[in-house]
């Protein structure tokens, strides 16, 4: 197993903020679902932010983390509630945690990327989260560009090798040169198990996994994708990265992230693909652009030089770039 003082820390923390938004998704989504209130999903996010910053700048007081969240709407006079719910949820694991404090915290992750950055995605997936279904805790430490580590907790991912919801979830991390391992996230003896992609090369068996919201991604393009690559069954929809857990585990060879049609111009942001590639690269994996270039974490919040996402298991990136050329995705 992986054994540096990042990667014990990223275990930990990403296992203890997986776990917090799962307390927050069992509390208050069922509730709020009816009344089609998106609070849950913030309370869980700024939650998971707030106790990983803080415990980021207890390990490692010069580290730079790039979060997904910033507390502005939390000090406005309207995010009073908001911040309560999110203090009552943050001391059950630092009971001394005060409002201003969480805010702060919250802030540490508002900075810009400079050679060597920790990024987090708090709650990564958040429709999957309101639906009940997938969402991911998502960590990564990134070095002059390429992700070096990378950790996904995935609360309803059952055993990261099928897409099944739900049992003690999933914990998987990968280092680089060092393979990706996962256990379960509930676990209280760790048992990791290192993970290895499918070496199927042959393209009718392909399971492919896509986004579930069409907002992210072009459905129909993935069809025309699916035929002109001749795989045989439907796309597997599944929300956050939770899908590359999948891929690492060779429940499925392939996962594309094709450009909405509405967001041409749409770049991927660090914290929504740091840690899932690394997943994937160290389980065998191979992952790219859709033109084929590198994934390059080194241009700021975003994926700059980069168009969209192709991840595969090796065997059949060539092939999926082939495919992909042809539909002129
Ligand atoms: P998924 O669960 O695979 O649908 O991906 C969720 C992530 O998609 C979120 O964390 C968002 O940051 C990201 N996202 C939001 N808008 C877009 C878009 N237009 N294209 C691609 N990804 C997006
Ligand atoms: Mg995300």
């Amino acid at each position: 197993m992986i054994d540096t003082p990042e990667a014990r820390f990223a275990i930990q923390v990403t296992r203890e903020a997986a776990l917090l938004a799962r307390q927050v998704q069992r509390e208050m989504v069922t509730n709020a679902l009816t009344k089609g209130d998106k609070s849950p999903v913030t309370v869980g996010d700024f939650a998971s932010q707030a106790v990983v910053a803080k415990r980021l700048v207890d390990h490692f007081p010069e580290a730079t983390l790039i979060g997904e969240e910033n507390s502005d709407s939390l000090r406005n006079p309207s995010g009073v509630e908001t911040l309560a719910q999110v203090t009552h949820f943050v001391q059950s694991i630092l009971p001394d945690a005060t409002p201003e404090a969480i805010c702060d915290w919250i802030d540490l992750g508002a900075n810009e990327p400079g050679d060597v950055y920790w990024t987090l995605d708090p709650i990564d997936g958040t429709k999957g989260f309101l639906r009940g279904d997938q969402y991911a805790v998502a960590l990564a430490l990134v070095s002059k560009g390429q992700v070096i580590l990378g950790a996904l907790g995935c609360p309803e991912l059952e055993c990261a090798s099928t897409p099944a919801k739900g049992g003690q979830g999933s914990l998987l991390i990968a280092a680089r040169g060092k393979g990706t391992h996962v256990c379960a996230l509930e676990a209280n003896d760790e048992y990791w198990r290192q993970l290895k992609v499918s070496s199927t090369d042959n393209p009718t068996q392909t399971r492919l996994l896509r986004s579930v919201e069409k907002a992210h991604t072009n459905l129909g393009a993935i069809d025309y994708f699916a035929q002109a690559m001749g795989i045989s069954a439907n796309p597997i929809g599944m929300d956050s990265q939770a899908k590359y857990a999948v891929l690492a585990a060779g429940g499925g060879e392939m996962l594309v992230r094709l450009l909405s049609p509405d967001r041409p111009d749409y770049r991927e942001k660090v914290w929504d693909q740091a840690a899932g590639s690394i997943v994937v690269e160290e389980a065998g994996g191979q992952v790219s652009d859709l033109d084929g270039k590198r994934l390059d974490f080194g241009q700021g919040r975003t994926l700059a030089q980069n168009r969209g996402v192709l991840a595969t298991n090796g065997a059949l990136h060539a092939s999926a770039l082939a495919a992909l050329r042809e539909i002129g995705a």
